[in-house]
């Protein structure tokens, strides 16, 4: 068991922090100010190779494991870009997962290297209006055309919809009624975004303003054979396969934030004199910042523990949900003890923890609920009946 990082990771800890550096705060305060996508910062990313760190050598990546991906991840959350930086490059670095997995050569050398060089930028479209977490109940239908698949209905929430050339997709092809399973009859694609066939409408929302989440309203999208990944009707299972990454860079994000959280509101607690003394003096504010830490800090081994079993192939789901579930809550915990640290400064826009304390409630919603997770937990370590 080793519990420090290697000095590659140390590597690629400190490299990306000083990447990241170059976007300080009042680049991503700016940006969630106009609602402007990063656009160089994603530039600057792929140009210096990071968006690749997951993906083989063979299709122009580093060849590295979700644990440097997590290490990255980590570090791009921390160095205050948080979920608007994380969110703009998490989709390349495991997304495309799916089609290593269960791709032909060709869709691999046709799909990944535009996504990693930051040529093109994609967007995943699982969740549905009116089917929420029940993924196997939803509507999206794609019939069968000569030559490929006509796909009809509606997606929410796609972050980067507005911007993406491409878009992994979930769609029905066989009729729930006609299926022995809920999980079988759904079939995975990774398609171009053509928005001749899908509109798309921005959700207004709480935070991460520069990176936009939409509703999506697909008519007749016409989609190739080629495009369709693994064998039609599988899709949920393929889909499954890049659950637990996510779930662990995820994780990775949310203690990334929380550890920048906490790092800004002990400086103020430093230099900020009431009653003759620095507030950080006061154990009442001392502690809950002392117990922050530690929360998120336990967080993060969940999440290095995960990323570590599943980088030698073993099984992670108990461990990346956990993860997932821990480092949200760490996360939020450090961001609100933060904002109460800093008295009104903590509201006050310029000192930056407002914004990551409405960043990080995106990790402890999606892409899946901490209720979501309990249930799992209970069910699957708990043995305890299903409850959904
Ligand atoms: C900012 C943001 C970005 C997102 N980006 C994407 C994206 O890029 N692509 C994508 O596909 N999706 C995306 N999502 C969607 C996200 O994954 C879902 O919002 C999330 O999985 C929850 O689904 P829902 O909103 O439909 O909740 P619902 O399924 O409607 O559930 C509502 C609430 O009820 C609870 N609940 C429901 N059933 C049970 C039960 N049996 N037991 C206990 N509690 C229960 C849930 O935990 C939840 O809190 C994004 C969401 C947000 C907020």
């Amino acid at each position: 068991m080793d519990f420090a990082f290697n000095e590659d990771q140390n590597n690629i800890r400190e490299a990306v922090l000083k990447h990241c550096a170059q976007f300080g705060d009042d680049y991503w305060l700016d940006h969630d100010r106009t609602g402007e996508y990063p656009t160089d910062f994603h530039k600057s990313m792929a140009d210096a190779g990071w968006l690749g760190i997951a993906m083989p050598e063979a299709v122009g990546g580093s060849g590295l494991g979700i644990t440097e991906a997590a290490v990255m991840m980590q570090a791009v959350a921390e160095s205050g870009g948080g979920m608007s930086a994380a969110s703009s490059v998490h989709g390349p670095v495991f997304g495309l997962e799916p089609v290593i997995l269960f791709g032909t050569e060709e869709q691999q050398k046709r799909m990944i290297p535009p996504i990693i060089s930051g040529e093109e930028k994609m967007c995943f479209a699982v969740t549905e209006p009116n089917t929420g977490l029940d993924t196997t109940s939803l509507k999206t239908r794609a019939e069968k055309v000569p030559g490929g698949y006509r796909v009809n209905g509606e997606k929410i929430w796609i972050t980067n919809a507005h911007v993406a050339d491409r878009m992994l997709l979930i769609a029905r092809t066989t009729p729930l009624e006609e299926v022995k399973k809920k999980t079988e009859g759904l079939t995975l694609f990774y398609c171009k975004l053509d928005r001749s066939a899908i509109e798309h409408q921005l959700i207004p929302k709480m935070g991460r303003h520069a990176v936009g989440s939409n509703m999506l309203f697909i008519t007749d999208l016409f989609i190739p054979e080629e495009d369709r990944i693994g064998e039609e009707g599988q899709g949920f299972k393929i889909l499954l396969q890049g659950l637990n990454p996510e779930r662990v860079l995820l994780g990775a994000e949310a203690t990334g934030l929380g550890r920048i959280a906490i790092k800004k509101a002990s400086k103020y607690a430093q230099e900020r004199i009431v009653f003759g003394r620095p507030i950080g003096q006061n154990q009442g504010i001392q502690h809950p910042l002392a117990k922050a830490w530690m929360q998120v800090e336990a967080a993060s081994l969940m999440v290095f523990k995960a990323a570590t079993l599943f980088d030698l192939g073993l099984d992670c789901g108990i461990e990346a949900n956990s993860a997932k579930y821990l480092a949200a809550e760490a996360g939020y915990e450090a961001c609100q003890t933060a904002v109460m640290s800093m008295g009104g400064m903590g509201y006050a826009q310029e000192y930056h923890v407002e914004r990551y304390l409405r960043e990080v409630l995106i990790p402890r919603i999606a892409p899946v609920s901490p209720h979501q997770i309990m249930n799992f937990i209970a069910e699957r370590v708990l043995e305890l009946p299903k409850s959904y």
